[in-house]
This record gives structure tokens, sequence and C-alpha cells, in this order.
């Protein structure tokens, strides 16, 4: 199965991205956790990455497009993949049409979720992260047993610094102006699944199920 993940911030995508990749046994790729992963480790590509990543704007093109390549070139995307964050615009998409021709593979299918604006912001902003093991809380919808700490691994849970409130209304910007366009670029293709991000966390996931090719 190889898919693309679409969405404007905080729609869910993170979360549903861990079920898909899952129940398809399949690699999670998301730029956002690799940026996060080498701004971590001091890396030179964390460096220019956290520039744009605190402002709310994309990181770029040939940066990411590099970095896609790259993993996608691992033995372990041979049977597919899930494409997490990626692309984010036009020439992101072009250039991944580009690769997969040259390795001779199409995507399935581009699932993109939606939902309105305030309750994106709300989402974004409720959002928690454990230090250690990378589980997603959010203080209202999916709070954890202990404020702070997360179930799992007992690890202290912090805010992304690009969740605060005035980077998110930049980061939705962004998307709206960059990462939109690639809805008509992927319907035109025949490859988009419409769901909506407002729904149940099972319920979205049943409907991407659902909509995707049944796996042998
Ligand atoms: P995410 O975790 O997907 O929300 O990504 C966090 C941030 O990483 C974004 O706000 C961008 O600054 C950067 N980023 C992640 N993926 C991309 C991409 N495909 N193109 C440009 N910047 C990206
Ligand atoms: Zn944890």
């Amino acid at each position: 199965m190889r898919l693309v993940l679409l969405g404007p911030p905080g729609v869910g995508k993170g979360t549903q991205a861990s079920s898909i990749v899952k129940k398809y046994d399949i690699p999670h790729i998301s730029t956002g956790d690799i940026f996060r992963e080498n701004i971590k480790n001091g890396t030179a590509l964390g460096i220019t990455a956290k520039e744009y990543m605190d402002k709310g704007l994309l990181v770029p093109d040939e940066l990411v497009v590099s970095i896609v390549k790259d993993r996608l070139s691992k033995d372990d995307c041979k049977e597919g993949f899930l494409l997490d964050g990626f692309p984010r615009t036009v020439e992101q998409a072009e250039a991944l049409d580009s690769e997969l021709s040259q390795m001779g593979i199409k995507l399935d299918k581009v699932v993109n979720i939606d939902a309105d604006e305030d309750i994106l912001i709300e989402r974004v902003t409720g959002r928690r992260i454990c230090k250690t093991c990378g589980a997603t809380y959010h203080i209202n919808n999916m709070p954890p047993k202990v404020e702070g700490i997360c179930d799992i691994d007992q690890g202290t849970l912090y805010q992304r610094d690009d969740d605060k409130v005035e980077t998110v209304k930049t980061r939705i910007q962004v998307y709206l102006k960059q990462t939109q366009p690639l809805i008509k670029y992927y319907t035109d293709k025949g490859l988009i699944l419409d769901v909506d991000g407002t729904r149940p966390i099972d319920e979205v996931f049943k409907t991407i199920v659902d909509s995707l090719p049944t796996v042998h």
C-alpha cells in the first residue's frame, strides 16, 4: 500500500497515520518527525529546518525532497509506505511523481482529511507529546491519566514550539496557500479520498480502511 496523508495541521493526521501503518505494516514517513529528530540531535539539517519550523513556515522544497527520496530508496519501503506531511507543495508533489515513476511504482491513494479552522486551532493548541516515546495527547479530548505524564512510560509531556496559537495560525495560512492546491492536483489524477476529520477517530479510520484496496 502506497499512501499519502494530506490535511491541515491539527486534523489528526498523526493519529490516523499510526493506525494505518500498523494495519498495513508499512513504514510511517513523517517529514515533520524527521526534522524534529534532526533538531533533537543537533544536525546541520535540524538547525536549518528549525528556523522555518519555529515560524510556522515550510522548509525549502529541495531539502525536503532529497530527504524523502533518500528515505523511499530504503528496503523497508519496497512493499509500501505512508507519507505523512509530504508533499506539501505542488513542486514537492511533482518531484514525488517523477521519483515514483523512476522507481516504477504508483500511489494507491491520497487520503485528504479536513476540518474547519476553529477546530484545528483548538486541537493543535491542546496537543501534548511525550518526550520519551512521542505518544500524542490532547488536554481536553484525549487527556493522560495523570496531567503532564505519559500513560505508557511516565515520560514528561510537552507542547511543540510550533503548536503555540500564533504559529498555528500561520501554519494554517501556509497550508491553505501552499498545500491545499494539492487536493486538485491529486483529484485530477483520480487519487483523492476525502475524509471528514471532525468525525470520531475510530470512524475516520474505518472510512479510510473501507476505501482502500483490500490487501492480500
Ligand atoms: P508536521 O509535523 O508535519 O506538522 O511538520 C512540522 C513542520 O515541519 C512544518 O510546519 C514545516 O515547517 C516542516 N515540514 C514538515 N514537512 C514538510 C514538508 N513536506 N515541506 C516543508 N516543510 C515541512
Ligand atoms: Zn511516553
